[in-house]
């Protein structure tokens, strides 16, 4: 045995055995290291090493038979061949047999690729490490059986694709809300870059076909449907699958162009955009991950503008810039909606991202004006769902009880982060004042649920989360909403924004809110609260009047 293992540590270990492919002398190396140190990483990169050298050997008995191997089988296998003669033979092996085109793709890459390599190094063949796993053998990889998916290269992309949320039977409001401003991107899009793409509506679920006809008339120009009664409600594997198969069309991730079809000439679309909706969340994060792009989660603004980058890793070389065109900027509130991010995905200049996806907070657009002249395509897609894409099922449901219900007050008092200079005696007030009215209860912001205040014990319970209203909490849309000591963030804005009259507190005259009420009172809630809760218990409210002043009670 060359090579002590005791004398290295991890890292060197790993380089000096690099050189060292005979298998025997490997396993020596092995037993060293489990007599002397046993250390599990040191023991997991050898092994690794083995299992590398001792499968060539097997193949080379003519192991590889592609007739018996699925094509992502296939895939991985040939990976790890770099003889040339021995691809040949499985290339004539499959021609004779099931003579798939993606099988014979695979290995003639495969082959392309070895005999490029061997070109251009004249013969002298050494693979760089492509894998994370290849490259940081030493690190331990819980998924290194997980084939590394490619990004498509110098692939064609087209579309904005809008994957249309259904519940319960309903199509939801957001999904409405994405295919009205997908259908006001795409006619900027297709002016400014003088295209004509279009916008495509996704549906997938049981009886969700009826539901194409709104969604064109929302705006899309196509509408892709799968149904299948055993996708009644969301299951995380066969949406994606579904999802992800749609959008190659049949494709393999790097491999194999889309099939060909009448309505779409491109490998995948541009753009996607996904509710974020906790189902449309969890399918987003992962079918752009199997698409190997990226996910701006949780947007409220989006708008396509050329852009000038000059990140090397995006453009190359240090000190350059690149343009990049109809880049779709993705705004989203960080930092719980204190300051905005625009997020973009951009190719590197080895690897594309598409498509450049997107889930958008419901309520940050508007629902368009259905348009029932409006004409679209209905596609159906068809594809075997496998079983174990199934394996999780909901057999029984149950809907929760949902505790304080505030959508059919007339009145809501909500308050926010305003109240912490005294946060009790602010509760107390709102309390004081919900109680004037006939109708009336409390709300807060998430700010509330979510702060580290302590609380007197009376006012606590009116403090939880079932009060919150916003995207994560109630929309309701009172008579009167009475917004105390709350700055406007977006994810409230949705829960309220429908309520006839809002009348706003805020010592800030900039707050966000007052873009979005109809009356603004620049006060201190705990000056202007007890003033208003006079005023309903005498009858004389007059918001207009304490809202600008003539009241003379305004701070
Ligand atoms: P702040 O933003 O801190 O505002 C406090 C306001 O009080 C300020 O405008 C300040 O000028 C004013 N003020 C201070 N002192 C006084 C005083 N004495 N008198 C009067 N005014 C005063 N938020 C929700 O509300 N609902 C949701 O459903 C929700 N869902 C979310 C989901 C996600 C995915 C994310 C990221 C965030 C979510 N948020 C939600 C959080 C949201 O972004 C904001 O952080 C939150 O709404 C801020 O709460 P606030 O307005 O009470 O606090």
């Amino acid at each position: 045995m060359s090579i002590d293992p005791a004398d290295y540590d991890i890292a060197d270990l790993t380089a000096r055995i690099k050189d060292v492919e005979d298998v025997a002398e490997l396993r020596a190396i092995l037993e060293a290291e489990e007599d002397g140190k046993n250390r599990d990483p040191v023991k997991k990169v050898i092994e690794s090493r083995i299992g590398k050298f001792s499968g060539d050997e097997e193949a080379s008995d003519g192991e590889v038979d592609p007739t018996e191997m699925s094509l992502a089988e296939l895939g991985n296998a040939v990976q790890d061949i770099d003889d040339p003669e021995r691809l040949d033979a499985i290339l004539a092996a499959e021609e004779a047999g099931e003579n798939r085109d993606g099988a014979k793709r695979l290995v003639q890459s495969r082959i392309d690729s070895i005999r490029g390599s061997e070109e251009d190094e004249g013969g002298d063949v050494e693979e760089e490490p492509q894998t994370p796993e290849e490259r940081h053998p030493d690190l331990d990889h819980p998924t290194a059986d997980k084939r590394h998916v490619r990004a498509l290269t110098d692939a064609t992309y087209g579309d904005m694709w809008v994957y249309c949320e259904t519940q319960a039977g309903d199509l939801l409001d957001v999904s409405r809300e994405m295919l009205g401003k997908a259908r006001e991107l795409m006619d900027g899009y297709n002016a400014d870059y003088d295209r004509s793409e279009r916008v495509v509506a996704v549906l997938i679920g049981s009886d969700v076909e009826r539901f194409a006809d709104e969604c064109i008339d929302c705006g899309a120009d196509a509408v892709v449907v799968h149904e299948d009664d055993r996708l009644d409600r969301f299951v995380h594997r066969a949406y994606t699958e579904v999802f992800c198969d749609m959008a190659r069309w049949g494709g393999e991730p790097g491999e194999k162009g889309p099939d060909p079809a009448e309505w779409r000439d491109y490998d995948e679309p541009r753009y996607v955009l996904f509710p974020a909706t906790n189902n449309g969340r969890d399918l987003s994060a992962q079918v752009q991950a199997e698409l190997d792009s990226g996910l701006a989660s949780d947007c409220s603004g989006l708008y396509i503008e050329d852009t000038v980058i000059s990140n090397p890793a995006k453009v190359g070389r240090a000190g350059e810039k690149k343009e990049f065109r109809g880049v779709l900027h993705m705004k989203r509130p960080d930092f719980s909606g204190f300051e905005y991010s625009t997020i973009l995905c951009l190719d590197n200049p080895g690897r594309e991202f598409h498509p450049q996806g997107a889930s958008v907070i419901p309520g940050s657009f508007d629902v368009p004006d259905p348009d029932p002249e409006r004409e679209g395509l209905v596609v159906t897609h068809d594809l075997e769902l496998d079983e174990d894409w199934l394996s999780v099922r909901v057999t029984e449901f149950d809907q929760l009880d949902e505790g304080v219900d505030l959508t059919g007050r007339d009145v809501v008092v909500a308050v926010g982060r305003g109240i912490g200079d005294d946060p009790t005696r602010g509760m107390e007030l709102a309390l004081e004042l919900a109680n004037a009215f006939e109708d009336a209860d409390v709300g807060v912001s998430r700010g509330i649920v979510t702060g580290s205040y302590e609380f007197g014990g009376h006012v606590e319970e009116y403090t939880r989360e079932e009060r919150q209203i916003g995207e994560t909490g109630q929309v309701v849309a009172p008579k009167l909403y009475i917004a105390a000591g709350i700055s406007g963030a977006v994810q409230h804005k949705v829960g309220m924004d429908e309520s006839d009259t809002i009348l706003a507190i805020n010592t800030d005259p900039d707050a966000r809110i007052r873009d979005f009420s109809d009356y603004f009172v620049e006060g201190d809630l705990f000056e202007v609260l007890p003033m208003l809760t006079e005023a309903v218990k005498s009858g004389t409210l007059d918001v207009q009047a304490v809202a600008d002043g003539s009241g003379g009670e305004r701070q």
